[in-house]
């Protein structure tokens, strides 16, 4: 969306549906930092950017990442329950924000894309409501195949797949990262907190910034928590404007 008016009527509708008042007020530039574990993240994130030569650029990472899974991937016993195709991820591979869910429902499943059915219609509003368009962002889940049923991520499956999503992360080196519900806050922090608990505060993630959210699907279902996922966008977007630091 490029026509401004446009943009500021699609804004002020999502704020609407948020029953979001006092647009445009000044809003703290972020909330308290608080460090998680690192050692809980011990394996090598970003091994292969931290290789001997020049870096390669976070599209060819990404290409490498995606290569690795492969087209058929049966790591898991997803690859057997259904799942149409792996769905890897969309977006700028060099993206300052990046979102992270939890597994491709029906839509992504027969797309091939990320957050594409309703509750990815919902996350494109979200990310159009801090002046940003799909484009700008990466998108990826934590599992990149479809649970049958759309029921949740078993431990195995995530133990399987998330290794690939902190490759692109470290592809990506996004500055700040939302974790769209509990199964992305859960395996990026290595925690076993609910999502209302990991919420509210931000994290540091191997030197990027994590906010853990609502999942688009839960705002969908509990309209009222919708309040509480825009204070967190607000929050990524305050952390967005203040990192100058240029990438090296
Ligand atoms: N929910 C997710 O977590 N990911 C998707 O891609 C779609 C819905």
């Amino acid at each position: 969306m490029t026509d401004p008016r446009q943009q500021v009527a699609e804004h002020l509708r999502f704020y609407g549906e948020l029953g979001v008042s006092g647009v445009g007020a000044r809003e703290r530039a972020s909330g308290p930092r608080d460090a998680t574990g690192s050692d809980a993240h011990s394996y090598r994130l970003g091994s292969s950017a931290s290789d001997v030569g020049p870096r390669k650029t976070g599209a060819e990472l990404l290409a490498t990442v995606k290569t690795e899974i492969g087209v058929d991937c049966s790591r898991c016993k997803l690859h057997a329950q259904g799942r149409k195709q792996v769905v890897f991820g969309v977006g700028n591979p060099d993206a300052d924000l990046m979102f992270v869910g939890e597994a491709p429902g029906a839509d992504e499943d027969m797309q091939g894309i990320p957050f594409v059915g309703r509750a990815g219609q919902l996350l494109t509003k979200m990310i159009e409501a801090i002046n940003l368009r799909r484009d700008d962002v990466y998108i990826a889940n934590v599992i990149k195949c479809r649970p049958p049923g759309n029921r949740n991520p078993e431990p195995d499956e995530i133990a399987q797949c998330e290794p690939f999503l902190f490759q692109q992360i470290a592809a990506i080196r996004p500055k700040v990262i939302v974790a769209l519900g509990s199964f992305a806050a859960k395996t990026l922090l290595r925690s076993d907190e609910s999502i209302s608990r990991l919420r509210g505060r931000i994290y540091d993630f191997h030197g990027a910034q994590l906010i853990p959210t609502f999942h688009p699907s839960f705002l969908l279902r509990s309209p009222d928590r919708k309040r509480d996922a825009w204070e967190d966008l607000k929050k990524a977007r305050a952390l967005l404007t203040a990192a100058v630091t240029p990438r090296e």
